[in-house]
């Protein structure tokens, strides 16, 4: 018997260190170049906001294939030379498969398992999609009482939570709510938080999820492309859940970082030109790579489609300026 959280550990460790998770599924950076674009250039502007420091670490949490970063970096060349001198290149990421993808795409970045590693200094950190793979565990109130969600042979069993519920305490009405709590995105907070009371910097996090807390079980699994049973075979599809974003909010706020958002991902991404970027180079383009721009841009945006339940949410330190895309 496991703990949830400890089953999603092993059960994604296994599925990225095996598989290329892109033939399962896709994401914002790989749709469109302009969102790698755009975010090298939020970081550029927020890099001029926090004071230009030199060095400053350019952080990804989660690259992935190192697309977003990849796009960033040739956008940042292109009109922010002063910031592309200033900046080191650090990622975050546990896959040995995904990182030996990103060093083809990425020379001269440093690599780290965890956020703690990163050396002392002013940072802008980018991440898309990667809270959401971060293990949670899950909580299910019966007869009044809070039970913890273990996984044994492949189905759900309950235990009597021993020791008391962690904090913060899942809060809640009812009987048979589940409750959520993704421990590692929470240190995340905490310890961002922490950093950037400590220097000035930023974090911008790109996730699904719903904007307050709210109550139910949001485990999914995609194997194959199609949505399959989270535990029936661990390594062999890609396990996430929803972003809390109000607690991620409270556990930075909590250390002393200030937050903006979160604000629906089409909203942000229109207040930073997706649509004028990707008409500019869409002129540039064969008619059919200029209207699959166009329409990467639309499926990136539109609310029915990512640009509702996937947020964009920055945390920046005190006293900083309200970073692009947030204003309002
Ligand atoms: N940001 C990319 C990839 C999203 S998939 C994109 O938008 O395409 C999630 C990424 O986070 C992968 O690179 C995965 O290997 C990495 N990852 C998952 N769990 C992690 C953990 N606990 N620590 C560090 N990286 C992790």
């Amino acid at each position: 018997m496991e703990r949830l959280d400890q089953f999603m550990a092993r059960a994604n460790a296994a599925y990225y260190a095996a598989h290329d998770p892109y033939r399962d599924f896709t994401t914002s950076p790989e749709i469109s170049q302009v969102f790698g674009e755009i975010l090298g250039l939020w970081a550029a502007v927020v890099w001029a906001q926090i004071g230009r420091p030199d060095p400053v670490l350019l952080v990804e949490a989660g690259p992935g294939r190192g697309t977003l970063m990849a796009d960033a970096l040739r956008a940042i060349g292109r009109v922010a030379k002063d910031f592309q001198a200033a900046l080191r290149l650090h990622l975050i990421e546990t896959s040995p498969r995904l990182r030996a993808v990103q060093a083809e795409r990425l020379p001269g970045a440093t690599w780290h398992d965890r956020l703690d590693t990163l050396p002392d200094a002013p940072l802008v950190l980018l991440a898309n999609e990667f809270l959401d793979a971060l293990p949670i565990r899950q909580f299910v109130r019966r007869g009044g009482r809070w039970m913890e969600r273990f996984v044994e042979a492949g189905r759900f069993v309950e235990c009597t939570l021993q020791p008391p519920p962690p904090n913060p305490l899942p809060q809640g009405e009812g009987e048979d709510i589940i409750m959520e709590l993704n421990e590692p995105a929470l240190a995340i907070g905490r310890s961002l938080g922490a950093r950037l009371s400590a220097r000035p910097g930023a974090a911008l996090f790109l996730d699904y999820g719903p904007e307050r807390r709210s109550n139910g079980d949001s485990l999914q699994a995609l194997r194959d492309g199609q949505p399959a049973d989270p535990l029936a075979a661990p390594g062999c599809a890609d396990l996430t859940a929803h972003v809390d974003f109000a607690a991620l909010s409270d556990a930075a706020i909590g250390a002393g970082a200030v937050v903006h958002g979160p604000v629906p991902q089409g909203v942000f991404l229109t207040r930073l030109g997706l649509f004028q970027r990707t008409d500019r180079l869409a002129r540039t383009q064969p008619l059919a790579r200029a209207s699959g721009l166009i329409e990467a841009a639309r499926r990136l945006a539109e609310p029915n489609r990512m640009g509702r339940l996937f947020k964009a949410l920055a945390l920046g330190s005190p006293g900083s300026s309200t970073p692009p895309g947030f204003e309002g």
